[in-house]
């Protein structure tokens, strides 16, 4: 998936996600946890920047939790559940800057 995502002027192993582009897709983002129990199968970096996304899978399901960190508190909220292909492809959406 790193060959994929251009870095974006650190040596961070975590992808950085770029601008985001025009007309793109605006992901639906709620409060609540749909799982008990998940599964995080990706990320975005979090050393550098105060909003990161992880790519969760849970019931058979994959969606993607966004974590943005408000002073010592980090505020979670979680897209919409797919299925894995769907899920892996919006993942990518994302880090292109494509969704958001
Ligand atoms: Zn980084």
């Amino acid at each position: 998936m790193s060959n994929r995502t251009p870095s974006w002027g650190t040596s961070c192993p975590a992808p950085h996600l770029p601008p985001l582009q025009p007309g793109s897709d605006e992901l639906a983002w709620h409060a609540s946890a749909r799982f008990a129990r998940v599964r995080v199968v990706a990320w975005t970096c979090h050393e550098h920047r105060v909003t990161w996304y992880e790519l969760c899978q849970g019931g058979g399901m994959s969606f993607i939790r966004r974590m943005t960190a408000k002073g010592a508190a980090v505020v979670v909220s979680y897209s919409h559940a797919w299925t894995y292909v769907e899920g892996g492809a919006i993942w990518l959406a994302l880090l292109s800057g494509q969704a958001r």
